[in-house]
Parts: C-alpha cells; structure tokens; sequence
C-alpha cells in the first residue's frame, strides 16, 4: 500500500482489527520509509443486495428463491434447468447494477422480461400470478398448490 505521506510503496501492519460489525478490517499500517502511520479499511467486494418486501421487511436476495420462482413457471415447458441457472444469475447482476436494495417487484419485473425471452408460457404463467405475492419465493409454493390441486 502506498504510503499517503512519502509514497513509499513499503510498510508493515501495527494493528488489525475488525470494524463495523465485522463486515470490515481496520489496518494501522507504518511506513517502512519514513515511518508515518495510516489507515486502511478492507471489506468483501461481492455487493449484498437486501430485497425490500411489500410488507416492508428487508431480507437478503437470494438466487436460489428467484430460480425456484422460474423453476416453477417453467414446469413441463421445453426450458433447461442451465437457462433457468443462468436467467437467475443475470437477474442477480441486474439487481446488484441497481444498488444495495431492491424492492420486490423489482426482481419480478427483471425475471419477466428475460423469462419472455425464453418461453411465452412460462412468462405467462409468471406474470399472472407474481404480482399478488411477497416475491418469487411465495410465487414459486403458490404455482405448486396449484398444480396439486
Ligand atoms: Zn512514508
């Protein structure tokens, strides 16, 4: 790390520690140069995205809810499981584009959009019922009481 005082690119770490809650590390570093201290802060650079409810409860995205949702829609349609795979993952690239919080309908639009891409039914299907429910998690267990029915 570059030493903000001399530009020196040598120093060692005085202290290490974990702040805000974890989600980061404070690093006292010291200028192997001329012996200045700085600070610097790590954190992991894989982005959560909090998905805002209808309720107003935030939860935490997840891809595996959203491909189950697909999954669903898809059912006895002529759509691979690797399409529903990787229409899951774009969504989650697109939701992660739009900032750390996305609301619910959101997502639902995103899976829309690229579901119709790959089989009208199953965006049909999707669309019809997506929009009354909390998210595609909910849309997903609905779609299977119907089916049973
Ligand atoms: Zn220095």
């Amino acid at each position: 790390m570059r030493c903000p005082w001399c530009g020196a690119v040598e120093d060692r770490v005085v202290d290490s520690r974990e702040v805000e809650r974890g989600e980061a590390i404070r690093r006292r570093r010291e200028c192997a140069a001329c012996g200045q201290r700085f600070t610097t802060y790590e954190r992991a650079s894989v982005a959560v995205v909090s998905v805002l409810k209808r309720s107003g409860q935030l939860v935490p995205f997840e891809r595996a809810k959203v491909a189950a949702g697909v999954r669903a829609a898809c059912k006895n349609r002529p759509v691979e499981d690797s399409q529903i795979g990787e229409l899951a993952a774009d969504v989650e690239e697109a939701m992660r584009e739009l900032g750390s919080q996305v609301t619910s309908e959101q997502i639902g639009l995103a899976v829309l959009e690229r579901l119709r891409r790959l089989d009208d039914v199953a965006s049909v299907r999707f669309a019809s019922v997506y929009k009354g429910f909390e998210d595609v998690g909910d849309f997903a267990r609905e779609l299977g009481l119907i089916e049973g029915a």
